[in-house]
Formats: structure tokens, sequence, C-alpha cells
């Protein structure tokens, strides 16, 4: 390493071990940016995964909200019917993994010749698909779930739709955060949370320092849970430095990396410390997405699970892409280890977990209160898809008691839209170890 890079390094970034967990970054960022980032963007561009059914006008259920409709870079545009593949419409009616869980499928070469696009359902696959619908996980579920079939939930395409600067900030923007901090990580109000920029302020440090202090003596469970959401608002605002609007004329816009305001969030000496714990949580919410996806790999390696678009044959490769990269998840050498969450007495250990699940279903539903509808998009796409993870950590038993294929509807589900969160999500975190690399490069050819 030259000197350039030491500190460039030194100064913004996080490097060694990660608390909580038996990992330090050099490796993740390794397995990641090398291996893994490359195959989950292929995968992340496929019918299956890019369209994404939401609601973005349920009303906030907390206070009223202003939109930001007024922001242009802050406008979703929801599919045209036509723009939606024929299979992925179809198979919506169903709460649970379409077609994908049916029971007998018609063999490859029959659905090949019924032609590109098949999505006539058997009478066989109806009746299973409504006993699935009748299955029902809300006691497991870690996070509200829009209603598919309301008149306002609407698909989007999220490549059309990407994540990144828009303009949201000021007070509505903190309200977001702050509700979610103050009234939802379990933190008495008397502890104050290091705020930027005040933290630079002597007395501010001192809250810091309190604010640490407290974090460091709460059970692992509650600390996990604060390092998750920490390290989930890391990643918004890394994508947001990374995809910034650079120029803004009427004839063009260029989007790309605006080293200052990265420096500004993440910068050790701007953040009097702040910024790499940030960054260090955004690794933490890292592993425990990777660990859900290594755990879920028996549900997906099901020969009755499919990815259904109505295409078999893309359908087909896109299975096996998608099993390689939870291949991939599973072989990771340094694995958070789960079973250290809500492992104490058992009665204690059951109403942590069932308060932990209550605080972040309320976070989800804070994400309707969220005005500018990129932002909610993305927001909701986020808590969906770490809420779907955590269900998976603990429904681990249930997973490896998957009953055969053909036999009665599993106890352990996941719907089409948990599984596009989950995949986009870890997508999005995945995305930001791969931008802090580029930041690092950016930072070293500064003078
Ligand atoms: C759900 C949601 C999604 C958003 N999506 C986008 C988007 O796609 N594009 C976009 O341009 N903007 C988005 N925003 C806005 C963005 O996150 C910031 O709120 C905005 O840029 C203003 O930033 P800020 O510097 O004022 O501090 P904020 O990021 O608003 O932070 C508020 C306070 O929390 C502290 N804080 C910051 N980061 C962390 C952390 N990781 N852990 C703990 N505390 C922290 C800060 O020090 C500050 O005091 C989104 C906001 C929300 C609530």
């Amino acid at each position: 390493l030259d000197t350039k890079t030491i500190l460039a390094s030194v100064k913004t970034m996080v490097t060694g071990d990660l608390d909580d967990c038996a990992c330090d970054v050099e490796t993740i960022d390794a397995f990641n940016n090398n291996k893994l980032f490359p195959q989950l963007q292929t995968l992340l561009e496929s019918d299956y995964f890019r369209f994404y059914k939401v609601n973005l006008n349920k009303a906030c259920p907390f206070w009223a909200t202003s939109s930001h409709c007024g922001l242009r870079d802050c406008a979703v545009k929801p599919c045209s019917p036509n723009e939606v593949p024929e299979g992925v419409r179809a198979s919506h009616h169903n709460k649970y993994s379409a077609a994908s869980n049916e029971p007998q499928q018609p063999d490859c070469e029959q659905e090949d010749q019924l032609g590109a696009v098949n999505v006539s359902l058997s009478n066989e696959t109806r009746e299973a698909l409504l006993n699935w619908n009748r299955h029902d996980d809300e006691a497991e579920r870690f996070c509200v779930v829009d209603d598919e079939e309301s008149p306002d939930s609407q698909y989007v395409d999220l490549l059309l739709n990407p994540e990144r600067f828009t303009g949201y900030r000021g007070a509505d923007a903190w309200q977001i955060w702050n509700s979610i901090y103050e009234e939802n990580c379990f933190k008495p109000l008397a502890v104050k949370r290091p705020l930027l920029p005040n933290v630079l302020h002597s007395s501010s440090g001192n809250d810091a320092k309190i604010f640490h202090s407290w974090l460091e003596g709460q059970c692992v469970e509650k600390r996990a849970f604060y390092r998750l959401i920490s390290g989930l608002h890391a990643s918004i605002n890394i994508h947001l430095s990374a995809r910034y609007l650079l120029d803004d004329t009427w004839f063009q816009k260029k989007w790309g990396h605006n080293v200052p305001e990265f420096q500004k969030r993440f910068d050790a000496e701007l953040t009097a410390g702040e910024g790499p714990k940030r960054l260090r949580n955004l690794y933490f919410l890292y592993l425990i997405e990777l660990r859900a996806l290594a755990k879920a790999l028996p549900f997906f390696q099901r020969s009755s699970f499919r990815l259904y678009t109505g295409r078999a044959q893309e359908d087909r490769k896109h299975k096996e892409m998608m099993l390689d990269i939870l291949q991939l998840a599973r072989s990771f050498p340094l694995h958070f280890d789960e079973t250290s969450l809500f492992a104490g007495d058992e009665k204690e250990a059951a109403k942590l977990k069932e308060d932990i699940r209550l605080a972040f279903l309320n976070i989800s539903r804070i994400m309707d209160c969220v005005g500018c509808f990129k932002c909610r998009l993305w927001g909701k796409l986020q808590t969906q898809g770490l809420g779907t993870a955590l269900k998976i950590l603990f429904s681990g038993r249930q997973i490896e008691a998957l009953p055969p294929p053909g036999a009665q509807p599993p106890a352990f589900q996941l719907s089409r839209q948990e599984i596009v969160s989950l995949f986009n999500a870890f997508g999005r975190i995945s995305t930001s170890i791969r931008e802090l690399q580029n930041f690092r490069e950016l930072l070293a050819e500064e003078p």
C-alpha cells in the first residue's frame, strides 16, 4: 500500500475486526467485491427480480405528512401492465411464491412446447395455491407486507427507478430517522444520540461517549437491532453520495460520486469518529443478510421452487444462477452465528424476540411516512428485505424440516414480494460495500 492509500483509509475508512461477530472488514471486502457482487448484479437484472409490487400510496399511520412530489428526483414511474411479464402478473394472485411451488410441474419438454410464455395454471396448482394463501405466518413476520391485491399496489421496475440522490432532506427526513431511533430502538430519552454536526461540539462529544457506553451495556440483541438500523441508514447515505446529481442543466443530468458529500458523512475526523462506526454497522448488516441467504438455501433448492415469469428456459437459468449465489453465500467462512441471539432464559428470550419483532414491524410502518416516493420505495423494499432476512434467521428449524415436494404445504413460506425484496435489499448492501472501494480509490487519487 502506498502512503496515500494508507492515509485515505485511515482517515475515512474502517478496518479490522467487527464487534459482535467473528469477522473482519477485509474478508468481507474481498468476498463481496470480487465474487458475490458481480453475480448478484446480473441476477437482479432478470425479470423475476426487477419488478417489485408495492403500495406507495398508503397513508402515514403516525402523523400528517407533506409530500415531496415537488422534488423531481423523488418521482417513481410505475409500470404499465404490458411492461410486466405476463407470468409475473399471473402469479401475483397467490400470496406465496407462485406456481413456483407447484407440487407437480409439467415436465420441461412439455413446458418448452407451450411456447415462450406459459401462464396457465392447472387445477391442481390452483388448489395448492389456495392452500398456501390460507397459510398465515403473520406471527413470524418482522415486517408489514403490502396487500398485493389492493388497487393502489403497482409494479415498479427497480432498474428504471434506481436508488440515488433525490434531494430529500431537512426536517421531514430527520423526523423519520428520529422516530426510528428514538421510539423504536429501545433507547431511553435521557441518552442522546450522537447527532451531526452537534457531535463536533465538546458537550455533545460527551453525549456520544454516554451513548456508546449505553449501547455497549445493552444485551446483544438490542445492540444488534440498533446496528442493523444504523447500517441501513449508512447504506442509504452511501448510495446518495455515490449516485449524486453532479450536473443538472437543461440538456443533461450527470450522476456520479460526490467525494466531499461522502467525507462529510463518514470521515473519521469530520464526524468525530461516528462515520467509521456507522460503516462498521453496514458490514454487520451485510453479515446478517448474507447469513439469512445461506440459511434459506434448502427452501430455494426444492425442485418445486421456480422463479416463475412464464419463460421456462430463462426461469431455469435464473434459478441456477440464484442457487450458485446461495452456495457462494454458504461458502463464506466467517458467518454470523445467530444462535448467540435469544439464547438466554427461554421465557425472557421469547419476550425479547417479540419486542424486537414489534419494533421492526413499526419501522416498516414508518416507511409509509417518507415524503419522497423514491426514498419510500427503496426504504420499504429494504426494510421488507431485512424483515424477511430476520424471518429466515429465526425459522431455521422449519426450513431444515421442509416436507418433500408434493406433500402438504410447508410451514415455512416466502411470497414473491418477500423474495424480491430479500435479494434486492441485499443487492443494495452489497453495492454499498463495493462503493466503499470506489470511494477509497477516489480518495487515494486526491492530491
Ligand atoms: C427511509 C429513507 C430513505 C431515504 N432515501 C434517500 C435516497 O434514496 N436518496 C436521497 O438522496 N436521500 C434519501 N434519504 C434522505 C437521507 O437519508 C438523509 O436524511 C438526507 O440526505 C439528510 O442527511 P443529513 O446529513 O441531514 O443526516 P441524516 O442522514 O438525515 O441523519 C439524521 C441524523 O442521524 C445521524 N446519522 C446519520 N447516519 C447515521 C447512521 N448510519 N447511524 C446512526 N446515526 C446516523 C446523523 O448524524 C444525523 O444527526 C432517505 C431518508 C429516509 C428516512
